[in-house]
């Protein structure tokens, strides 16, 4: 491709709504423009990069058996009803007036077509992908195309015979996953994480380290335990009984509400005491227990409640059904909330709690003697320098950008949709599903985020738009522009994607800019200073590294360099 003729409009400056390197680099170099919140086009240069990175997926894909197929974005809404996903919050855009919705994944779509086609034991296993176009109600559209509401997913589905063939399945599925991030020249690492809106049984994410990421990790540089803080747990030892439970009493705390105020008040180790948490889940009041200070993670109480709607008490209503604020809420005596609490307030005494009296507590609570608590969850986040539940070394956080997620669905889909085969006695079976899901833009914005200097982006092989940026230095010189010519046409026809900077009214300054932003792996300057000695310069955009070669030996030498 001549630019003088593409069409790959780059900016001089960084958009102001751009503020993370892969937004900013990608709007620049001319790959992509921003339609509305969370919506973009792809213009020719980020479509050839994203063109790569499917290529790269499908190969793998294939590779393990897959096969591809394309469902549709429009999906019936009854099928989502019968799913049960279609009031998963934020999830489904829909169109209201013809009881539509656009699929924002396709297990309900696959459950479809696999409730009417498997039959037998014979028809299975089956493993299903497509790459397409998803949609999600992102609240909040961000960082370009990390977190779209409209963007391209390779999504994959196995279906089994057995929760032993879907290890397989699975399996097979994370070792390609590590070929593709692999070879894309993606650092990436696993971590155990949850299932979330997808339901299941056990799944893992494939993350890239990121101060920009929206998740957070924990990890273990000990043992290389790693985990989503969403299901990260950690070793810490359990707090003690006191001697003697003594009976319970009230104390007066005057204007003491926190817990940090209250440690301070009564002089008592924060561990001593029971925090109260109120909610509403699924309508009904809820009471949680933290000990002292731990935080609530919003995941684990999702998975601990099954899902449903969860929200925080409001102030005036938790007022108006205990007649106290939150500060004075506890588990004595408290009626009409369902109660669960953390493990680590399991077989705890010698508590503090609220008295559901403004301005007092109760003290030596003994929860399985005073509270009604119903169920003990792990329901804490756990913090940095915890030790490892695994071998006790300090655990590390970082944030991480989420790549891809594997999951090992297991019935879920298979009990609502009634997808069911015969096995050999002839007894109908659930099928045993996984779902694969990996975000195409993601791999281009992560790649970026990891590969890129001040100047611009850095493009490897197999991700590069075009291998060679072929810059005619100044095409107003007869010389410069038949040699620049000739080698386009050479290579060209030998099969290498080239990009020939042919524009006459730019100078040499800025067209070295704008192959620096552009990145390409190899940048081939034609100028008159080289032509006279019957050399060009070959400058490799990894290492800024540069090599004089004889013109005739150009050609020749550049696909040697590609074959590296
Ligand atoms: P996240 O936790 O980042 O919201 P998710 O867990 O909802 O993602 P999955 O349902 O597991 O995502 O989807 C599979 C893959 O699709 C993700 O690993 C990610 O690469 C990609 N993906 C998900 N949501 C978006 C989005 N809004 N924009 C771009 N890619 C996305
Ligand atoms: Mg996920």
């Amino acid at each position: 491709m001549k630019i003088s003729k593409a069409f790959i409009p780059t900016l001089k400056e960084v958009p102001a709504d751009a503020n993370i390197p892969s937004h900013q680099l990608m709007m620049r170099a001319g790959m992509m423009r921003q339609l509305t919140a969370g919506v973009y086009s792809y213009l020719p240069l980020g479509l050839r990069v994203i063109t790569n990175a499917m290529n790269i997926v499908r190969e793998e894909m294939n590779a393990i058996g897959g096969q591809e197929l394309l469902l549709p974005a429009l999906n019936p809404e009854s099928l989502w009803i019968q799913s049960g996903r279609r009031n998963i919050p934020n999830f489904i855009l829909s169109i209201k007036e013809r009881d539509l919705v656009l699929a924002p994944t396709h297990e309900e779509v696959i459950g479809y077509i696999a409730s009417m086609h498997i039959q037998s034991y014979k028809d299975l296993p089956q493993t299903w992908y497509q790459i397409q176009t998803k949609f999600r109600n992102e609240p909040r559209p961000r960082s370009g195309v990390l977190r779209g509401r409209q963007f391209i997913m390779k999504d994959a589905y196995s279906l089994d015979r057995s929760w032993e063939d879907l290890d397989k399945s699975y399996d097979a599925h994370a070792e390609a996953y590590k070929k593709i991030f692999t070879r894309c020249g993606i650092k990436y690492f696993i971590v155990g994480a949850s299932s979330g809106a997808m339901g299941g049984t056990g799944s893992q994410e494939f993350m890239i380290e990121s101060e920009f990421g929206e998740d957070t990790t924990a990890l273990c540089p000990k043992c290389g335990y790693a985990a989503n803080l969403e299901v990260a747990t950690s070793n810490l030892p359990k707090a003690k009984r006191v001697e003697k439970s003594e009976p319970t009493k009230e104390i007066h705390t005057p204007n003491v509400k926190t817990i940090d105020q209250l440690v301070d008040f009564l002089k008592t180790d924060q561990s001593r005491f029971a925090k109260s948490l109120v909610y509403r889940h699924n309508g009904k009041p809820l009471l949680i227990l933290m000990m002292g200070n731990d935080q609530l993670n919003e995941s684990k109480l999702t998975a601990a409640l099954g899902g449903g709607d969860i929200a925080p008490m409001g102030a005036e209503e938790l007022l108006s059904l205990t007649g106290a604020d939150g500060g004075s809420i506890g588990p004595v005596n408290l009626r009409g909330f369902r109660i669960i609490a953390d493990k680590r307030l399991e077989g705890m005494n010698g508590l503090i709690s609220g008295a559901n009296k403004n301005d007092y507590h109760i003290a030596n609570i003994d929860l399985a003697r005073d509270a009604k608590v119903e169920e003990y969850y792990d329901l804490r986040s756990i913090e940095v320098g915890e030790p490892c539940p695994k071998c006790s070394g300090a655990l590390k956080i970082s944030n991480a950008i989420e790549l891809g997620h594997i999951f090992k669905l297991g019935t879920k889909y298979s009990d609502t949709l009634n997808i069911t085969y015969l096995d050999e006695s002839g007894k109908a079976q659930p099928v045993i599903m996984g779902s694969y899901g990996i975000g195409m833009e993601r791999i281009v914005a992560c790649y970026i985020e990891q590969n890129h200097d001040k100047d611009g982006i850095i493009w490897n092989k197999a991700l590069a738009p075009y291998q060679i940026h072929l810059i005619a230095v100044n095409m107003n010189s007869k010389d410069v522009a038949e040699v620049s010519e000739k080698m386009y046409g050479e290579l060209t026809k030998a099969g290498i994607d080239v990009l020939l900077d042919d524009r006459t009214n730019i100078t040499p300054g800025f067209k070295f800019k704008d192959a620096d932003l552009l990145g390409m792996p190899f940048q081939v300057i034609v100028g008159d200073k080289g032509l006279k000695n019957g050399q060009i310069e070959i400058k490799r955009r990894k290492t800024g590294e540069r090599i004089m070669v004889k013109l005739e030996d150009a050609s020749a030498e550049i696909i040697k360099l590609l074959a590296e």
